[in-house]
């Protein structure tokens, strides 16, 4: 049975996650598997540092669409992670976890560069919100929606058009061309595209990025006199026109 059709039948509805990568420093590791479990549910792939120093070598050395920072951290705290980011013009969305009453820590936190807060203790669903908030405005991008060639993929409504034809994608399908399209042009990696679409980092066996590719390729360039979808044999693959 062909593994497309495997995948197809377990694929869950679009998630906020899908295609994301989120980092979560956290030093307390109850805090820090609740909130990892509750991401990775959402469809984000999740990265976890349990102190200051290497939330702030994660958040500087990789790419995250959000950040959840305690501020309360051994090593290096959350104002001094917070610091560091934005002074380096690294302006991913940071949502900061602060004590109870501590409203002196949540005006410092806003005043260095967070987007939004939360007290602990806090339910999953209010983080979920708020990481959905400060995307929804960071996706008020000027270059959205992304065009590439006669083909443009709106990263807030999820719209696909190209040639002004509405294509239907699954969740999947959708995250790897929006993942495409945002490095239209670049060769992006198997590798690349298995830890962001798929969380996976070590089965190259894998052969559901061929299967998805193969969709994508049916879908956006089946009809269309120019293919955008092109594969550099031994590297990856490139979202281009012409
Ligand atoms: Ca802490």
């Amino acid at each position: 049975m062909a593994a497309g059709c495997a995948y197809n039948a377990g694929e869950k509805p679009l998630e906020i996650g899908t295609g994301m990568r989120a980092l979560v420093v956290e030093d307390e590791n109850a805090v820090a598997s609740f909130i990892e479990r509750g991401l990775q549910e959402a469809a984000f792939a999740v990265d976890v540092a349990g102190d200051g120093d290497a939330g702030l070598h994660l958040a500087t050395t990789e790419y995250y669409d959000v950040i959840v920072l305690d501020l309360l951290l051994p090593q290096r705290d959350g104002f001094s992670v917070l610091r560091a980011l934005r002074e380096q013009g690294i302006a991913t969305p940071v949502i900061c976890l602060t004590a109870r009453d501590a409203l002196d820590d949540r005006v410092r936190g806003l005043n260095l560069g967070a987007d939004d807060y939360l007290v602990k203790p806090f339910s999953f669903v209010e983080l979920l919100a708020r990481i959905r908030a400060v995307m929804r405005r960071g996706q008020t991008l000027a270059d959205n929606p992304i065009s590439v060639g006669d083909l443009t993929v709106d990263v807030v409504t999820r719209a696909v058009e190209r040639s002004g034809q509405r294509i239907d994608l699954s969740a999947r399908e959708y995250a790897l061309l929006e993942y495409l399209a945002r490095h239209a042009g670049e060769v992006v990696s198997r590798t690349m595209i298995l830890e962001r679409i798929w969380d996976m980092r070590h089965d190259p066996k894998t052969n559901v990025i061929d299967v998805h590719i193969n969709r994508l390729r049916r879908k956006v360039d089946a009809g269309f006199d120019s293919p955008l979808i092109h594969t550099v044999r031994g590297c990856g693959y490139v979202l281009k026109a012409g």
